[in-house]
């Protein structure tokens, strides 16, 4: 693990670069929007933490009203329990039985649920979970449009059925699989730029997830189903659809370029940038200059960084260690060596996964000061 790039109290000037900073201030500001928004909505809040991989960070959503938290690998369970959230959802398929036996062991200790999509799946999760002894929640994924993960309506019926067959009588041991609800999320529709294409998708899964609902209350199921997903790009269109009874966003806390791309819609409430590389000006020339932060400090897979509050530059290449900016109009100014800059990461998942720690500053980024070092416990955990 890096040092930690800053103590708690140091001016933001005396951050190390390159160094992941979250401005409190807009940070929680988003967080405390998302919680009012479903609060509002009736729906519950499950934030994914597949974002942030931070415990300190899930912790503030839940106490702000969220239910609990997602994600997407049984090591980020793992670690996020360790560091004390006591209500997980590993909104992905597991299919290892190794995998499935710590899930299980894990659930002794936690709430845990889980997503299904195969027959494989839940005997292999039914077994694990009986070994353990323990209690799992089950979600079937149901594919709503995007073509990756997930079942249709007809396969959803089947799968309800058996996981239905593994619900034990409650005694003493209490071991089993609880069937609680159906994923439902559209990742590809996050990234729709205009208003009216996510709506369309989002739409398209609302009938979808319907007609899934439908199929499994036919094959004579009638446990109430949870309908679970939605990102921050559609996630006011789910809160609306009255289908939907739980928002899985993860984004919005600290709003990376990509999402900014996005035209918003029109009764969404607005989030701000929270997450930033501090980089440092280490070599300049008449026509560029070049900052210490590549593609090592910030994920480039969603596109270059943009440079907070200089409109004037634009990022126009990233290598491993190094970051290129040039002016966009001639006449704009370039930064002198030795200035700060400040990224805005294009993609905050990946990024944040490239760090050891978030360096939270109260104050802002001109003059404000470090009030606390959050460390990113799931960092690495792809297990
Ligand atoms: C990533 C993810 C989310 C959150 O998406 P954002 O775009 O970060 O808000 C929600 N649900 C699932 C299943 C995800 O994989």
């Amino acid at each position: 693990m890096r040092p930690a790039p800053a103590a708690i109290g140091d001016s933001v000037a005396a951050i190390d670069t390159p160094a992941l900073v979250v401005d409190l201030d807009a940070f929680e500001r988003n967080l405390q929007t998302m919680a009012d928004f479903a609060r509002a909505h009736g729906v519950k809040l499950r934030p994914h933490a597949k974002m942030h991989k931070c415990a300190a960070i899930a912790l503030r959503q839940m106490a702000l009203g969220a239910v609990g938290v997602c994600v997407q690998k049984t090591g980020e369970a793992e670690a996020l329990a360790a560091a004390g959230v006591s209500d997980i959802f590993v909104s992905n398929e597991v299919i290892a039985p190794a995998k499935l036996a710590r899930l299980a062991a894990l659930a002794r200790r936690v709430r845990l649920a889980i997503t299904v999509d195969s027959a494989l799946g839940i005997d292999r999760l039914a077994r694990a979970v009986k070994n353990a002894g323990s209690t799992v929640d089950v979600f079937i994924e149901i594919d709503v449009g995007q073509g990756r993960c997930g079942v249709s309506p007809e396969q959803a019926a089947a799968l309800a059925r058996q996981v239905h067959a593994h619900v034990l009588p409650p005694g003493p041991a209490g071991a089993g699989l609880h069937l609680t609800g159906l994923q439902a999320y559209h990742g590809s529709a996050q990234h729709y730029r205009s208003a009216a294409e996510r709506a369309a998708a989002v739409e398209q899964a609302v009938a979808i997830v319907s007609a899934a609902r439908a199929a499994i209350s036919a094959a004579g199921i009638d446990a109430p189903l949870l309908v679970t997903g939605a990102g921050s790009g559609t996630f006011m269109l789910e809160a609306g659809s009255g289908v939907y009874g739980e928002l899985q966003p993860g984004s919005y806390a600290f709003l990376d370029a990509d999402y900014a791309r996005n035209t918003p819609h029109p009764d969404a409430p607005s989030f701000e940038h929270a997450l930033f590389v501090k980089a440092q000006v280490m070599s300049a020339s008449a026509t560029h200059v070049v900052v210490d932060a590549g593609h090592k400090s910030h994920a480039v897979e969603s596109g270059l960084p943009t440079v907070w509050q200089r409109e004037g530059l634009q990022v126009v290449g990233a290598n491993d260690e190094h970051c290129m900016l040039k002016p966009r109009v001639e006449v704009a100014a370039l930064p002198a060596l030795g200035d700060t800059l400040w990224l805005v990461p294009g993609h905050c998942d990946p990024t944040v996964n490239l760090h050891d720690h978030l360096i939270a500053v109260r104050g802002g980024l001109e003059c404000g000061a470090v009030e606390a070092v959050w460390t990113v416990d799931a960092r690495g955990r792809l297990d």
